[in-house]
């Protein structure tokens, strides 16, 4: 199981990109997670946990949010959200794996 080299995750709050960042974490293994854009904004996806926030180098896994692949088990990241029609689309990190589904907005609810 690896994730794909190159997939680029929404903020699912508000949307924005997230970029790329690399985590020195205290052991050996240095994550990879997306950052959301916004200086002001805490949310960070990770491929084994989905969405949570990051608040001064921790990880609040309380505010979490996890949406599972129903093909792999993988965490679905936001992948595009469509204004007009109010839907998020939701696809899967992993390599080989092409689910991809589409959701109502949580702001058209
Ligand atoms: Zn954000
Ligand atoms: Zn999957």
């Amino acid at each position: 199981m690896s994730s794909k080299p190159q997939f680029s995750p929404l903020c699912d709050v508000h949307h924005a990109t997230m970029r790329h960042v690399m985590l020195e974490e205290d052991s050996e293994d240095v994550r990879s997670c997306y950052a959301c854009e916004r200086r002001d904004c805490t949310r960070v996806f990770r491929d084994s946990n989905g969405y949570s926030d990051r608040i001064e180098g921790i990880f609040d896994d309380s505010r979490g949010f996890t949406q599972g692949c129903p093909r792999c088990g993988s965490a679905l990241y936001l992948a595009a959200v469509n204004h007009s029609r109010k839907t998020e689309t939701w696809e899967c990190p992993q390599t080989g794996c092409d689910f991809s589904e589409d959701f109502p907005s949580p702001a058209a609810r």
